[in-house]
């Protein structure tokens, strides 16, 4: 199987102490034959620092020729909220010669999904719901992108049983999504990441996106710690191709390269 991880931070990202290398060894062991790190350059109030893309840049320079094995490519995970968030994200980017860019909603009124908070005084409809329409409003915001990262962010760390999202908590916020991202070329992420150790789900959410013309997916683990990276691309692929999507995508310079499923 053509496994590529095109999600994947090291300790270039304020919230991963993980260098390059072991991430890079994990990849090999978990049989991927490309990788891009997509470090964090959040401007949404995080908190956190971007990364600093040059340096991680000339460190990924140095490690290529003991990986001739994996294709390693340069990205970032960039933070979604409005257009003034755009155009710093924007300007901080400018001139690093990315290969592939993330866009992804990680706050919501001013609320990281990360924390319990952000689900307190809703039910898990209001709260996938809320999280989808606001990452529709706010995705045309930015410009320049590869794909929409995880969907799913909210029901990472969601405190329910049952975690998974459907198609059905947000409808209409999917299909504007899937329509902004056809009509602009961009495509969309199968993240990994939110499954845990439970089963996969997306299956209902891919199809809809193939409906709307949706053409290809990236896959990617989100790994912060090597024990992550590479995990379950395999079921990512297999719900895109059971979708009927007909491409897993690859970047270079921003440019796709499209990989028959
Ligand atoms: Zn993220
Ligand atoms: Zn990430």
């Amino acid at each position: 199987m053509f496994l590529t991880d095109y999600h994947v931070h090291c300790d270039y990202s304020a919230d991963s102490t993980t260098p390059l290398r072991p991430q890079l060894e994990a990849a090999r062991a978990a049989g991927v034959v490309q990788l891009c790190f997509t470090d964090h350059v959040d401007f949404d109030d995080s908190g956190l620092p971007p990364a600093d893309l040059a340096a991680r840049d000339a460190a990924i320079e140095a490690l290529r020729a003991d990986f001739p094995d994996i294709a390693i490519r340069r990205g970032a995970e960039i933070s979604l909220k409005n257009e003034a968030v755009a155009a710093a994200t924007l300007a901080y980017c400018k001139g690093r010669d990315l290969d592939f860019v993330i866009a992804s909603l990680h706050i919501v009124d001013g609320v990281d999904a990360y924390y319990p908070e952000f689900f307190e005084g809703r039910t898990q409809a209001e709260n996938y719901a809320r999280y989808l329409d606001f990452a529709a409003k706010v995705l045309p915001t930015n410009p320049i992108f590869s794909v929409l990262g995880h969907y799913d962010f909210c029901a990472k760390f969601a405190p329910y049983a049952e975690r998974s999202v459907r198609y059905a908590h947000a409808a209409d916020a999917f299909d504007s999504l899937f329509r902004y991202l056809v009509q602009a070329g961009k495509g969309l992420e199968i993240n990994t990441s939110a499954w845990w150790d439970g089963p996969a789900w997306g299956l209902d959410v891919l199809r809809r996106y193939r409906e709307l013309g949706g053409e290809f997916i990236t896959t990617g683990s989100d790994a912060h710690q090597s024990d992550r990276v590479g995990k379950r691309l395999g079921e990512a692929l297999e719900l895109a191709r059971a979708a009927g999507i007909p491409y897993v995508a690859t970047f270079e310079r921003m440019e796709p390269t499209f990989h028959k499923l």
